[in-house]
């Protein structure tokens, strides 16, 4: 086969036969096909896009470019859950407690943030001595100790999508559904599970900013699921303004342990029980939605699932006395609060200018390189709906460095839309797609 072929055969709209497909996956993953005609084959994706067969051939190659790991030998059910990524989504350090301690296994696989969004392993590396880095052995071994485990990418799991992803990050072939169904799902089908939840995010903090685009992209992702094995439904959810009220790695961390405990947020604690009991009530074994919800109730107002992100954050390594004292995490030295202009109701909390603001004061990472500080971030004090007086925070920040926070002043206090009237919180979850 010949590669120039391919691409040219893609360029021009046709559909690739999964022989091909398979072919330019295994090629670029050995080193044989180069970056440049990689790059091109992608672009030709972006613009003509792939039949759902392509997608799935897609997929199942760069899947099969590293391990599957096999759970099966613990006995119970194996979930997930994957969110497309927003600003202040901690729901994963909240979820994979909770669903542990309501009977499953989770092994979770995330990643680090990128850009205005956040990431799973940086919130959890605020907590002093926590490790993301466990080999397979260790991986499996918590899990079956603890019931959860969260751990980063390794080198055994969908080696294609490591080169491929860094590869479209810097070629402008990112927003592609075909790519990104692809990524996603030859990484979480990788982790062996019985049933996979994916909160889709749609909105002005979301990669998928339109309704449609996320439907889309949700339904996509639930098709290649469900025909490689895998049970999976997807929420469409909102990220016109952030979830919860912490933006931040510490503050979210925070934030999180204290959903664990029943006092969090209430937009973000519900969505937190939704999307734990669509997780226990994928398969068939648990098919009763309504006892998967009393589960997931139980597991929270008992104390059991604080008590499995105890255990797994003492098993990664981690201090589990930040659970009742915060000042272990790592603490800004500053704070300041941005004051409202005007008397009114907030109609806007821009969820990507926050993400951007967060990013500035060094949160988040502009380049994979990045290194970021845990201690910075912005707790919202009002939110979609809430009245507000001139002169009082609408958001504070937290830093270390004066001349960051005086670069997001301005654009923090523009996030915030104020109106005469009010309007209600925008619906949390917009759609289910299965
Ligand atoms: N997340 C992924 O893992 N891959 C993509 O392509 C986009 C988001």
């Amino acid at each position: 086969m010949n590669v120039a072929e391919l691409i040219l055969k893609k360029r021009d709209g046709f559909a690739l036969a999964e022989t091909e497909i398979t072919f330019l996956i295994e090629g670029y993953t050995a080193g044989r096909i180069p970056d440049y005609q990689m790059a091109a084959f992608c672009m030709a994706v972006f613009h003509r896009g792939m039949t759902a067969e392509e997608t799935l051939c897609l997929t199942r190659a760069m899947l099969r470019s590293g391990s599957v790991l096999d759970f099966s030998s613990l006995p119970g059910l194996k979930l997930d859950k994957h969110s497309t990524g927003g600003v202040g989504d901690k729901t994963s350090l909240i979820i994979a407690p909770l669903v542990a301690a309501a009977g499953a296994y989770v092994p979770m696989i995330s990643g680090r943030g990128l850009g205005f969004s956040g990431g799973t392993l940086d919130k959890l590396e605020s907590i002093p001595g926590f490790t993301v880095q466990l080999p397979l052995p260790r991986f499996r071994a918590v899990l079956e100790q603890v019931g959860c485990a969260m751990i980063g990418q390794t080198e055994q799991i969908a080696p294609a999508d490591r080169k491929l992803y860094s590869l479209r990050d810097v070629t402008a072939t990112v927003e592609s559904i075909p790519l990104i169904c692809a990524s996603i799902m030859s990484k979480k089908l990788a982790e062996g599970l019985d049933g996979l939840v994916l909160d889709v995010k749609t909105g002005a903090g979301a990669f998928m900013p339109t309704l449609e685009q996320a439907s889309d992209l949700a339904q996509s992702l639930v098709d290649i699921g469900n025909c490689l094995g895998t049970q999976t439904v997807a929420l469409i959810t909102d990220m016109n303004q952030p979830l919860g009220k912490a933006v931040g790695n510490t503050l979210e961390v925070q934030e999180a342990i204290e959903t664990l405990k029943g006092s969090g947020p209430q937009d973000l604690a519900l969505l937190c029980e939704k999307l734990s009991s669509r997780m226990l009530s994928l398969t068939a074994e648990s098919a009763e939605a309504g006892r998967a919800r009393t589960r997931v109730a139980e597991a929270l107002s008992s104390g059991r699932a604080l008590e499995k992100f105890a255990q797994m954050v003492e098993a990664q390594g981690g201090d589990p006395r930040v659970i009742d004292n915060a000042s272990l995490l790592p603490q800004a030295a500053l704070r300041e609060v941005i004051a409202s202009n005007s008397t009114g109701f907030v109609t806007g909390v821009n969820a990507r200018s926050v993400g951007r603001a967060s990013m500035a004061l060094g949160a988040g990472r502009e380049t994979v390189d990045s290194r970021i500080d845990p201690s910075v971030g912005i707790l919202l004090n009002k939110k979609i709906g809430d009245r507000v007086e001139k002169g009082e925070p609408l958001c504070t920040v937290f830093y270390n460095q004066a001349a960051k926070f005086e670069s997001v002043r301005q654009p923090l206090l523009e996030a915030f839309a104020i109106d005469p009237d009010r309007v209600e919180p925008p619906p949390l979850i917009k759609r289910l797609v299965e």
